[in-house]
């Protein structure tokens, strides 16, 4: 028995499709992709991209290029705390202009050669898992593989309504079109994503926070997050955005200066000139009718004391400001 993976299609699934994607720099998540990710991985779900390639067997990127891509897609990923178990890609096409690749291919979805391979290299379980996509030869394939299949028909597609649009249309009431045999059709992958987590049987749900009506989590100290199938659209958004916030607020922790070093011994030493300062006070007190010479150094040496933390305490505020700026 094996581990559940959900396989990701590419292209118009998880990333924008501009076309042939050949340059790294255009990678571009599809919104919410990362939290149903991240949702589907705390499920247990193993996380796999098979993905059909025939920009290489049309000599339009090699390979090479293609590596390129998909590690900038894992590091967009991995910036938002998701780690793909692996991506399968299949070069091929019959019509192909680099000989090499000029064929066909179990690979090639909607053969089921791709996610075959990634069952018996990763040890999964097929009939426990999920191919996700947007294109009938997704569905197929992941049929053909023994999963459950979800069609992600973006908005774009057909009505042209907001992308995060939450509609799900079991199959049996989804009219006699092409993405009949899907046994679900969702709007964007967040919704593909609860379906998923919905439909585990008998699978604990994630803690639950309670929303309250202005919509800010009710939760105690420790952050609860809603289970993905049963948060609204607007609930899904909030995450996103708290989740955006938190990213910034780990990477400003993380963000480690000279100048905030510099800033945190400075204050230490003001600190303690102060209190030297402000501990030699009664000593001089106790002698305020001494006029010896000694009383008066020792008068000098708490002025000093106080003037130098006070110097010290506006160097520090200023290294302090400093490092805040970067
Ligand atoms: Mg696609």
């Amino acid at each position: 028995m094996g581990d559940k993976c959900v396989f990701f299609d590419r292209d118009r699934t998880i990333i924008e499709d501009p076309g042939y994607l050949t340059d790294p720099e255009a990678v571009k998540l599809m919104p919410g992709v990362d939290l149903a990710m991240r949702g589907l991985a705390d499920e247990g779900f193993k996380l796999v991209v098979v993905t059909n390639q025939s920009a290489v067997a049309r000599g339009m990127i090699t390979e090479e290029g293609l590596e390129k891509i998909h590690d900038e897609l894992r590091r967009q990923l991995g910036e938002r705390g998701v780690e793909l178990d692996a991506i399968y890609y299949c070069p091929y096409h019959p019509d192909g202009t680099v000989e090499e690749y000029a064929r066909e291919s179990v690979d090639r979805k909607p053969q089921p050669g791709m996610l075959l391979r990634a069952a018996k290299e990763l040890t999964l379980d097929l009939t426990a898992s999920w191919m996700v996509g947007d294109s009938p030869r997704d569905v197929e394939a992941g049929q053909r593989a023994g999963c459950r299949t979800i069609r992600v028909r973006s908005a774009t597609e057909d009505d042209g309504g907001d992308a995060l649009a939450s509609r799900e249309t079991p199959h049996l009431e989804a009219g006699a079109d092409e993405d009949a045999q899907a046994d679900f059709t969702v709007r964007n992958l967040v919704d593909a994503a609860r379906v998923i987590v919905r439909e585990v049987a008998g699978a604990p749900a994630v803690a639950a926070g309670e929303f309250d009506a202005a919509g800010t989590k009710t939760a105690g100290a420790q952050p609860v997050r809603q289970p993905l199938d049963k948060m609204s659209n607007s609930q899904v958004l909030r995450e996103i955005a708290s989740h955006l916030r938190e990213q910034e607020l780990i990477d400003e922790e993380s963000d480690f200066s000279i100048s905030r070093l510099a800033a945190t011994l400075v204050q230490m030493l003001a600190i303690v000139a102060l209190i030297w300062g402000l501990v030699s006070i009664p000593g001089i007190m106790a002698d305020e009718s001494g006029l010896s010479v000694a009383v008066e150094n020792k008068r000098i040496a708490v002025h000093v004391a106080l003037l130098t933390a006070g110097v010290l305490q506006l160097v520090a505020l200023t290294f302090f400001v400093i490092s805040r700026r970067r």
